[in-house]
């Protein structure tokens, strides 16, 4: 159940106390020593390790089929989080049991994300990186223990009978006529599965356990299918591949996982996780003690689509540029758009985690990245939608148009030490289109004819007049300079003015592309209820505009941080920004502008 958008619980989570009631137990020497063999392995690897160095053991289990998103964030997170905050170490396993949908290029991008995000999968000088389909040969003598010990049968019912058979909430399933056959009847033909004689579809492994049982999820799982396909990391070698269901405990266990933390859906799995490790570890295939799973709700963000199916619809319908448009709520999206690791952490970390699936509001995640940013990013002045100024009495005040009038301002306006920005001043300047109004609306203060401002870290001016073309469109305004009055000199405050703008001087501005964006989708919960999510995607999410910024941001690096003043937080396109062409992404403006719309 979704409860509806509310702010989070700050900090709460309930694993916190399991772990410690946990750890509590495991100290007073209660239940079976923790060993670890130093790598994933069966009962006898672990049984000849040393006790655990670890003193939990945890996992982040991406399926290599596409790129993280932000809900993900909440998983790497909590896992490698616990595991910093309790002493112990955190996996990063790819999950690639399934042969079809998995690519290097993933398995790359996942790692590139966690490591960004700030989370290391070292402990104790070991390096915590596992692959599933490195346990296959594992997964298959599990398989074959199971049939001996008349736990498992193969299963040849068509596949629309296995569906009909399998009953549903209020009818109890009803036995495969295959579910009889002897263990080795079962061994032998799952062999010949093994080997390749069967087409794919035509048979199944499943565990035999209760096809009446209240609880679907045990009506005897299928374990093993066939399915001829060549595997990213194992080839040709095998043409039967395991069930999540199957594969996904094995994995824990193996790995000596103590505490496998997932997201709700898996609640009802947990019986059947419980049910085969604990066969598994009777026939003295996996060590004691056993990991346990734990469910969390998952992490819904206001405005996104957190679903990978959706986000590569996203990309594949060409609505967005790419995985990493910054509008997308991928990781490498998120990064591109100047979102900081930090930030998301703080969000993450804010966020609580409980049994609940909740719905946090998009403005959250924002006031994590400007309070981030708001401490450390320098500031700079840019013109967004330029209008030309003219001082008409600039040579007449600095003797020569040609002059230029040296000006600093603070990089930022709280660290000194982060030094000044220098610019200067001359007879044409870039301001904000919106900065004038020939005939001013009521409360006014910037530029109209007989008005004077301070130019920001410059001088007051005054408003004589613009020019028009035959449509009646300003092309540029023209001001006069009031003599004495630079920022920061002697006598400069003697004249009050009202209004303070921001400006870029002709002579010396960097021509910009500055991307600004908008929410993808304009409604809040834009796949809540099985609703069509690309029916609201918002047209005008994106717009470019060509600006100018001043000129210390020439050698701006790609993917650094900065605040225009006025116009929000923006970073340099880490794709597309370089020494001869400047690109800028609005990460947020100043003022959460989500709540309010
Ligand atoms: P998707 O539904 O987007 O394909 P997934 O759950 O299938 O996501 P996996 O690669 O299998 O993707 O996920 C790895 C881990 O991330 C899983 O443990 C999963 O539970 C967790 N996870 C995925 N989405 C969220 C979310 N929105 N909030 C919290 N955890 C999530
Ligand atoms: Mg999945």
């Amino acid at each position: 159940m979704n409860s509806p958008v509310e702010a989070p619980t700050p900090g709460h989570n309930f694993l916190r106390a399991q772990i410690e009631r946990d750890l509590q137990q495991w100290s007073r020497g209660q239940g079976p020593e923790r060993r670890f063999g130093g790598s994933p392995g069966d009962a006898a690897h672990h049984a000849a390790g040393a006790l655990d160095p670890a003193k939990i053991r945890t996992r982040f289990p991406p399926e290599p089929n596409g790129y993280l998103h932000i809900g993900h964030a909440k998983s790497i997170c909590l896992n490698f989080g616990l595991a910093r905050d309790y002493g112990g170490a955190a996996h990063l396993r790819f999950d690639d049991t399934n042969p079809e949908k998995e690519e290097q290029e993933y398995v790359d991008a996942i790692k590139e994300m966690v490591a960004w995000l700030g989370w290391s999968w070292e402990h104790a000088g070991q390096t915590h990186l596992y692959q599933a389909s490195d346990y296959f040969d594992f997964m298959y003598r599990a398989a074959e223990g199971l049939i001996e010990a008349g736990l498992a049968y193969v299963d040849e019912q068509s596949a629309d009978d296995m569906r009909k058979n399998r009953g549903d909430f209020t009818t109890p399933g009803t036995d495969s006529p295959f579910r009889t056959r002897t263990p080795a009847e079962n061994l032998a033909r799952f062999r010949e599965m093994r080997d390749g004689q069967h087409a794919d579809g035509s048979m199944v492994l499943r565990a035999k356990i209760e096809m009446a049982s209240p609880n679907i999820n045990l009506r005897d799982p299928a374990l093993y299918r066939i399915k001829h396909a060549e595997h990213h990391a194992t080839g040709n070698k095998w043409c039967i591949y395991p069930m999540y269901t199957y594969a996904h405990p094995i994995e824990d266990a193996l790995e000596r996982i103590t505490h496998s933390i997932c997201t709700l859906e898996f609640e009802d799995q947990r019986p059947f996780y419980d049910w085969l490790l604990g066969h598994l570890a009777q026939l003295g295939l996996l060590a004691q003690p056993l990991p346990h799973q734990y469910e969390f709700g998952r992490l819904n963000l206001s405005y996104v689509v957190t679903s990978k199916r959706k986000l590569r619809q996203l990309v594949d319908e060409g609505h967005v540029k790419g995985w990493d448009d910054p509008r997308m709520p991928t990781l490498v999206g998120m990064r591109r758009r100047g979102y900081t690791p930090e930030s998301i952490r703080a969000m993450v970390d804010g966020s609580g985690t409980t049994k609940t699936n909740s719905w946090l509001e998009y403005s959250v995640l924002e006031g994590c990245l400007r309070a981030d940013l708001e401490a450390r990013a320098p500031r700079a002045m840019a013109v967004l939608d330029p209008l030309k100024l003219e001082l008409v009495n600039y040579a007449e005040v600095f003797g020569s148009t040609d002059f230029r009038d040296p000006c600093s301002a603070p990089a930022h306006p709280h660290h000194p030490e982060l030094g000044e920005r220098r610019f200067s001043f001359g007879p044409e300047l870039w301001i904000e289109r919106e900065d004038f109004a020939e005939v001013p609306p009521k409360g006014y203060h910037r530029l109209f004819p007989g008005n004077k401002v301070r130019l920001k870290a410059g001088h007051v001016i005054e408003c004589v007049g613009c020019t028009k073309n035959e449509a009646g469109e300003v092309l540029a305004v023209q001001a006069k300079v009031v003599p004495d009055t630079k920022s920061g000199t002697p006598g400069a405050d003697a004249i009050k003015v009202k209004g303070v703008i921001t400006w870029v001087a002709a002579h010396e501005a960097v021509a910009a592309e500055i991307r600004l964006f908008d929410r993808l989708f304009s409604d809040p919960q834009p796949d809540a209820g099985g609703k069509d999510f690309l029916a609201c995607l918002n047209p005008e999410s994106l717009r470019v505009t060509q600006g100018f910024v001043e000129p210390a941001l020439l050698d701006a690096a790609p993917a650094s941080h900065w605040q225009f003043e006025r116009h929000g937080y923006f970073v340099a396109d880490r794709v597309d920004h370089s020494a001869g062409r400047a690109v800028f992404n609005r990460t947020a403006t100043l003022k959460d502008s989500w709540g309010a719309k």
